[in-house]
């Protein structure tokens, strides 16, 4: 008899799979019921379009049987089956799906435990028994054919194909199970205990029955002619019953899903440690119908602002998963949702490109995007602490919404935001900022800064809170954008409190601020002098009120802007127009007046950095030569 070699990939799987750690090693029963599972749908379909094929659904089934004298567990179905040839295509080498995900997430040489963990996240179909079997026996009879075949295989060196006998068509995988390691138990996967607890726990939802003979402990029926002082018996029974609920969660309803379960049921599905924040489930019927089990986590998931998170809901057509991540379910800014959508709209087999134009995906996918904001909405109404808690965790994706596609998303978003509020010295919505609005307030006020500390002390605040005007205070890189892409709420704009127009001027106050340039003249040329390219120009500041200086941006580009840009790996380096503005009314404006008239260049020199570097402190930007700057700030004590 042959021994064929594994193909040299397949062999690196079950090394990794076999020295796996293990925890991830109870997924081989999943695994192998999923494959059953898979089994019986082929033929289930097959009789759909097939009308010599005479199955029922109710006739397939998937069954268990442990033998642990012999140390064998046997996972059987009724279904597809397979030919000498599929024996060898699927067995002899590494499949499809799982363990194409598999291999994807395994890069050369890359045999270290963070590879291992696909294991645990994805499964990798058929090989994953070899993690708790030494030697596996598949005996197959494909549907219509009359040869059964035996596949035999202990892992390492390779497999054997001989032919057998086998009365009905299907597949029965029997598994070898290993002794009892030092840390490892493998007795465990012969107990029927454990068994009933790993089918409960990930294969539940399968559609078809999984059964096993287990033993009950049940009460005798009391004899005709029991005597008065009968005692009751107790008796053990063998029978056979079905472990799974063939249910899905989501195909239950509301009210009778226990939160427990949402909650066990969001773990084990999207390999959490941790209950999600929230779940939203909803169904709707009509010119779409479908079912869908949405999940907010509430953490944000460690790889969420890396390339490798994958957005996407899992789609199933009637029960069936027809998409693991089904992107175009989920909008950019909701990416952090997981969940389950189920609709029998969909055909099985339909194809990923054709799946993601079909009119029934979009409406599904609109219909959701509102039930989520819905949800968002009222937990920030009902519950602010929830709502702050999902704030830390997904703020950020939310601006990043508002921001992309040219802010196309800003209605549907703005209501989420939350932004510091001046007055409240809290996170505050929109809506409440404009609640508490004065009437002549012109703008929804915001000032951007490294922290609401710093940002509370910036000069340019001062006379907008003077005014009683409350100001949200920004500390995330995207906020300036963020304000851009509002732009307005009901005709009123969004502006940043360094705007120069930020307060509108009164007539006599424009007035004053001409004069006061007209008799600043020299002092703001001296200073432009000596400041060279570094300022596009000196001016009067119409903003300051007790402060002496501070940094502006004419043109498109913001400080703040050129800040994020500056920060962005590779990014063109955007420059702001830099404008210094000076107070004419404080002290040190006299000074270098005083130095001005008195042709001190060096001193007016001097002056003019200080303030320029002043500015750009204020302002958050680094020094250009922090060493020079310290030195004029201790030549000023000498
Ligand atoms: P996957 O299920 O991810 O494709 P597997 O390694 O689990 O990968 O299985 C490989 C292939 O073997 C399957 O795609 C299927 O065609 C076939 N197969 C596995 N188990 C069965 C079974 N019980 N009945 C029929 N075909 C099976």
């Amino acid at each position: 008899m042959e021994t064929k070699q594994f193909k040299a990939e397949s062999k690196r799987l079950l090394d990794l799979m076999v020295n796996s750690i293990y925890t991830h090693k109870e997924i081989f029963l999943r695994e192998l019921i999923s494959n059953a599972s898979d089994a019986e749908d082929k033929l289930a379909y097959k009789s759909l379009t097939n009308s010599s094929v005479e199955v029922t659904r109710a006739d397939l089934k998937i069954t268990i049987v442990p033998d642990k004298e012999g140390r064998l567990l046997t996972v059987s179905d009724n279904g597809i089956g397979m030919s000498k040839e599929d024996l060898e295509s699927n067995l002899g080498t590494i499949a499809r799906s799982g363990s194409g995900q598999f291999k994807a997430g395994l890069s050369e040489g890359d045999e270290a435990a963070g590879s291992i963990d696909v294991i645990g996240q994805f499964g990798v179909g058929f090989y994953s028994a070899f993690m708790v079997a030494d030697h596996v026996t598949v005996i197959s009879k494909a549907w219509g054919s009359d040869e059964a075949w035996m596949w035999q295989s202990d892992g390492a060196e390779g497999y054997t194909i001989t032919s057998c006998e086998k009365q009905t068509p299907g597949t029965d995988v029997v598994m070898h199970i290993k002794a009892n390691g030092e840390e490892e138990d493998y007795d465990q996967y012969l107990e029927s205990r454990t068994l009933q607890e790993l089918i409960k726990k990930y294969s539940d939802y399968i559609r078809y029955p999984i059964v096993m003979e287990v033993e009950d402990y049940r009460m005798k029926d009391k004899p005709e002619d029991a005597p008065e002082d009968y005692k009751p018996e107790w008796e053990t029974v063998k029978e056979w019953k079905t472990l799974n609920s063939m249910v899905p969660l989501w195909q239950r309803r509301k009210s009778e899903v226990k939160p427990e379960e949402y909650n066990t049921f969001y773990k084990e599905k999207f390999n959490d440690w941790q209950d999600p924040l929230t779940v939203i489930h909803t169904s709707a019927e009509g010119a779409v119908t479908y079912k869908a089990m949405l999940y907010i986590p509430e953490k944000t998931p460690y790889d969420f602002y890396t390339r490798e998170y994958q957005k996407g809901l899992q789609l199933y057509s009637s029960g069936v998963l027809i998409m693991d991540k089904c992107a175009d379910l989920l909008p950019d800014h909701f990416r952090f949702v997981k969940g389950v959508v189920d609709s029998a709209d969909f055909s099985l087999n339909i194809s990923r490109e054709v799946l993601q134009h079909t009119r029934q995906l979009k409406v599904i996918a609109s219909a959701l995007e509102k039930k989520i904001k819905s949800e968002l909405l009222s937990i920030q109404k009902e519950n602010r602490e929830t709502y702050e808690t999902f704030w830390s965790a997904f703020g950020t994706q939310l601006k990043y919404g508002v921001v992309g596609e040219f802010g196309a998303h800003k209605d549907m978003l703005q209501d989420l935001l939350l932004f510091w509020s001046s007055k409240e010295g809290k996170n505050t919505t929109l809506a409440a900022y404009k609640d508490r609005m004065p009437e002549d307030q012109p703008f929804y006020y915001y000032a951007c800064g490294e922290s609401v500390e710093k940002i509370a002390r910036l000069p340019q605040v001062e006379r907008i809170l003077d005014k009683g005007y409350e100001i949200l205070y920004c500390t995330e890189d995207v906020d300036d954008f963020v304000m851009k892409a509002l732009a307005e709420i009901d005709g009123k704009k969004f502006k940043s409190v360094t705007e120069e127009d930020a307060l509108p001027q009164t007539e006599e106050e424009k007035k004053a601020t001409e004069e006061k340039t007209e008799a600043g003249k020299p002092v703001l040329e001296a200073v432009k002098e000596a400041l060279g390219d570094q300022v596009k120009e000196v001016r009067v500041s119409a903003i300051l009120k007790s402060g002496a200086c501070c940094l502006s941006a004419d043109g498109p580009v913001s400080i703040e802007m050129e800040k994020y840009m500056s920060k962005m790996e590779g990014g063109q380096p955007m420059k702001a127009e830099r404008v210094l503005e000076l107070n004419a009314d404080s002290a040190p404006f006299a000074a270098l007046k005083k130095a001005v008239e008195a042709g001190e260049t060096d001193t007016v020199a001097k002056y003019s950095k200080l303030l320029y570097a002043q500015a750009l402190l204020l302002a958050g930007l680094p020094l250009e030569d922090p060493a020079e700057y310290a030195g004029l700030v201790c030549s000023l004590m000498v």
